[in-house]
């Protein structure tokens, strides 16, 4: 499917690519240890974790990162936001705190193109990060 048109320019704004692994995780094709979904989120363990809690908070809909979110203007880093936070109290670090991050293009370390904010708690994290 292509693209669809958005404010008169290109956005990545589809429901699924069928090359994206994250949108196959959505639709249920790759295998995930999802923990909540929302009703266009889904949140799932990262399968390489860097800290007792990691989680990946991502759109149903595929977004190539945050910034593309944002310009889209349609409110999924609100949702994303407020179900970080009850992840991090179901996962018991709201209290402690926590990271949330969106690593944004490949030299931050992106590596999955598919609007992710990871989910770090349960241990002291560092700051600066790595
Ligand atoms: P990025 O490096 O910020 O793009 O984060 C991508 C994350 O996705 C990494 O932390 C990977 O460990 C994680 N990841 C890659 N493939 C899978 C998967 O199939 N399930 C869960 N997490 C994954």
């Amino acid at each position: 499917r292509a693209p669809r048109v958005l404010r008169g320019r290109e956005e990545s704004v589809t429901d699924s690519r069928s090359d994206c692994l994250f949108c196959k995780i959505v639709t249920g094709e790759v295998p995930a240890e999802v923990v909540r979904e929302g009703e266009r989120t889904v949140a799932f363990r990262d399968i390489n974790p860097q800290a007792p809690t990691h989680v990946l908070i991502i759109p149903r809909e595929h977004y190539r990162d945050v910034v593309s979110a944002g310009a889209a203007e349609v409110g999924i880093l609100d949702e994303i936001a407020r179900e970080a936070g009850e992840i991090a109290r179901a996962e018991g670090v709201a209290e402690s705190g926590y990271r949330l991050v969106f690593n944004t293009g490949p030299a931050a370390g992106q590596t999955v193109f598919h609007l992710h904010g990871h989910l770090l708690g349960g241990r002291g994290l560092e700051w600066p990060p790595g």
